[in-house]
């Protein structure tokens, strides 16, 4: 009970838990099985155990909607999932996308304050709609927790790429001087500089290939030189510039994606099927998946919990019973605060130097 808290917007101790106003208010009963409704004393609203949850007003089981998003993000489509769980298309449909947008506010709730020492962006080409247009997703890896903090999808524009490094500069905590690493792409050197400036360390890794085989492999550090030779000793995982730790987690994000398969039909009709879909993935893949390069002793850890998010691996049941909506005020303005923070080459140095 002092986990809840009143979901009527307009109920003054809205967004508490501690208030102590919920009280229980009787049960009703479900195909599934009995289910407690609640009462907030203060505005006399009932509501019950999955209100403002994703799994509100479900007619199937809880866990079958936990299956639906467990088999998308190992990379089965919506058809395969409708034919194996034998439910309608349009419910799975309807249930991802419901996931997804949970699976959205959760990553940019609980992804913040990383230390962020070593960082690689890259960007996997993919067609969505008609065959004709590509489109880009462009991701970030934190290589010493191997977290997945920021993406972005659309075009290899300037605009995108600003947006993938000002999302992910939010996201940090500032306490050291990260080392980029990024392929040769033409926008990231001047999208780095404006972002972190001087209060950042990096470098390209410069493939030239050949009959489809990489013939050279040029590095050079183009921002902050002198401190390269240092932040390369810093790092646990990386002895020269690479981009290594990116590419593998291009390769999971391809293998966790229906819409990212090679030569595939699966291919996504709208860029923002493939946006949720990404959402869903990448909260798998931070929060739930344990990762084989975490491994210390017996535990094996999620990217999440190396670096210092949560304490233990997730289940996506605790991820949908959150109750992030009936903190949606508190969001709200977390969130404006957030994002109307200016990142300036200014403000980043006084971070630095305090
Ligand atoms: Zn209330």
């Amino acid at each position: 009970m002092k986990s809840l808290s009143c979901p009527n917007k307009h109920c003054p101790p809205s967004g508490k838990n501690d208030v102590g106003t919920i009280i229980r208010h009787g049960c009703y009963t479900t195909r599934w099985g009995k289910r407690r409704r609640y009462q907030c004393q203060s505005c006399g609203k009932t509501f019950c155990s999955t209100s403002g949850t994703p799994y509100y007003r479900l007619h199937h089981r809880r866990a079958t909607f936990d299956e639906v998003a467990a088999l998308s993000v190992e990379g089965l489509n919506k058809s395969a999932i409708a034919r194996a769980k034998r439910i309608a298309w349009n419910t799975v449909h309807r249930w991802l996308e419901r996931a997804a947008g949970w699976c959205r506010q959760f990553n940019s709730r609980k992804i913040k304050n990383l230390s962020g020492a070593e960082l690689q962006a890259d960007e996997i080409r993919m067609i969505v709609g008609s065959k004709q247009q590509s489109i880009w997703v462009f991701a970030v890896i934190d290589v010493w927790s191997r977290l997945w903090p920021s993406t972005i999808i659309g075009k290899r524009s300037y605009r995108n790429t600003l947006d993938l490094f000002r999302d992910l500069s939010r996201r940090m905590s500032l306490e050291t001087i990260p080392l980029i690493t990024t392929d040769g792409f033409g926008f990231y050197e001047k999208v780095v500089g404006r972002v972190f400036g001087a209060a950042c360390v990096y470098g390209q890794v410069i493939k030239t290939r050949r009959n489809d085989r990489v013939v050279r492999v040029e590095r050079r550090a183009v921002i902050g030189a002198q401190g390269l030779k240092q932040a390369l000793q810093n790092s646990e995982d990386s002895v020269k510039l690479n981009t290594s730790f990116v590419e593998r987690l291009n390769l999971t994000i391809r293998q966790g994606s229906a819409y990212l398969g090679r030569r595939t039909i699966c291919q996504a009709r709208w860029k923002e099927r493939l946006e949720d879909h990404l959402e869903l993935l990448r909260c798998h893949y931070n929060f739930l998946r344990r990762h084989l390069a975490l491994k210390f002793g017996r535990e094996i850890k999620t990217p999440a919990q190396q670096a210092g998010l949560i304490s233990r691996a997730l289940t996506l049941r605790e991820i949908f019973s959150s109750r992030l909506l009936f903190v949606a005020l508190k969001n709200v303005l977390f969130v404006l605060f957030d994002s109307t923070r200016p990142v300036t080459f200014a403000t980043r140095e006084a971070a630095l130097a305090a």
